[in-house]
């Protein structure tokens, strides 16, 4: 039995305390989610109406026409963004209440088998995280996009490639890949050295054993995006997706589940605003020159000032705002999980030319010559890996290619 099966017996158990609660408090919700619900779309109110959207009452029973199907599903992912979903708390029981889980592999049943048996469109929505990577991701992207109304990208691995589309840049691909990891790695050496002296064994994608074949996904030498693979409809940014964030995209399910209220547009990205995030962010910019490059364990970080101000490479000017400046409200610069702004495709590039304009160039700087420019750009450790941190699968570089003759 899942956790969430223990989850919701527990549920009925306060279930008559919880109504006495939300009946009180119905009220003052109703409110709220009217003011919300006319704030909700519309363009920049959009984040500050929506970061307070509330799912209504702790526990509604099921809606008017039964419980919607969701599924949950993870592909090239680390887990996080599955974990990420449980920080709606308590309201949890508002998605229990609301819909049959009929897939989430790290927390409830539901096969593959038992997907390819439903019916096409039969499943509400399918709330999809990770990158396209391999073959079984490829296979369970399509099966769940036949069997959906609505499909969408959770986090931003789905959205962007995340930090497996990284892997785009190792030029030989997969076996390059195989090949680092499984005789490179400094334990995954030593364990080859003791046990496979004369041939490293590497993972194969089948193998005969005397009951039969034994089979393993083939991983693929590109990492894609969700959207290219399949069509996507709604677009859920982060690195997980943040609190008000998930809040945003379940208010919108369960508004369309229990009152009809119409989805966002497709292809609508929630839970962003129409700004950068150094728009959102307390902190005070005076656009300083930058002399040097630092890591924030290197400056005793102070309060209220800008950190590229105070030398921290931050990714703020070039992404999107949404999450709430959750990391330079804690001292942490920004690495730009919520992606670009809307109006570039390149996070990277707008990342470097954010950079560029604050380099001492100008006539009336100190410092301009161009040895001292190239020694302080130099101190960028691996400026791909950072800048396009989360974006490469969405970036116009798409992928890191060798050069052969004459091509
Ligand atoms: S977006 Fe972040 S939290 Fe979500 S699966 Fe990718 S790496 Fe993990
Ligand atoms: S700390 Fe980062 S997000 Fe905040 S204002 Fe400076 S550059 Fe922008
Ligand atoms: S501050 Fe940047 S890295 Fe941190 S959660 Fe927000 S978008 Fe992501």
């Amino acid at each position: 039995m899942g956790f969430l099966d223990e989850l919701f017996k527990k549920k009925e158990k306060v279930e008559d305390v919880a109504a006495n609660v939300a009946n009180k408090a119905e009220k003052a919700v109703k409110g709220a989610a009217d003011a919300a619900k006319a704030a909700a779309y519309d363009g920049e109110k959009v984040t500050h109406e929506l970061q307070k959207a509330d799912l209504g009452e702790l526990l509604p029973g099921a809606p008017k026409g039964g419980k919607i199907n969701l599924a949950i599903y993870w592909a090239a992912a680390c887990g996080g963004c599955d974990v990420s979903i449980l920080d709606v708390n308590e309201r949890i029981l508002t998605v229990g209440d609301m819909a049959n889980i009929v897939m989430w592999p790290v927390a409830a049943d539901g096969k593959e088998k038992d997907i390819a048996a439903m019916e096409d469109g039969e499943i509400t929505v399918s709330i999809i995280s990770g990158a396209v990577r391999n073959s079984e991701n490829e296979h369970m992207v399509k099966l769940l996009r036949q069997k959906s109304k609505i499909v969408v990208a959770y986090g931003t691995c789905a959205c962007f490639g995340g930090s497996p589309a990284l892997a785009n840049l190792v030029a030989d691909g997969k076996e390059e890949i195989l090949n680092y990891v499984y005789t490179k790695t400094p334990t995954s050496a030593d364990f080859q050295k003791t046990y496979h002296k004369d041939a490293p064994v590497i993972p194969k994608v089948s193998c005969k054993v005397p009951e039969g074949e034994l089979t393993l996904p083939v991983l693929y030498d590109t990492v894609k995006t969700l959207d290219q693979v399949v069509d996507v409809d709604y677009f859920v940014p982060g690195c997980p997706p943040q609190q008000e964030t998930i809040s945003q995209m379940l208010k919108a399910v369960a508004d369309f589940a229990y009152a009809g209220v119409a989805l966002p547009p497709k292809g609508t990205t929630i839970g962003i605003t129409t700004k950068t995030l150094c728009d959102e962010c307390p902190r005070k910019k005076a656009n300083a020159r930058i002399t040097e490059f630092l890591e924030p364990y290197q400056v005793n970080v102070q309060d209220g000032i800008c950190l590229m101000d105070q030398g921290i490479l931050c990714l703020g000017p070039s992404t999107i705002g949404g999450c709430g400046a959750r990391c330079t409200k804690a001292g942490q610069p920004c690495r730009g999980c919520y992606g670009p702004t809307a109006d570039v495709q390149e996070q990277g590039a707008s990342m470097f030319t954010a950079v560029a304009s604050l380099l001492p160039i100008l006539d009336d700087d100190p410092i301009c010559d161009e040895e001292k420019i190239v020694k302080i750009v130099s101190e960028i450790k691996d400026p791909l890996g950072y800048f396009y941190a989360f974006t490469l699968g969405k970036a116009l570089i798409k992928k890191a290619v060798k050069e052969t003759g004459g091509q």
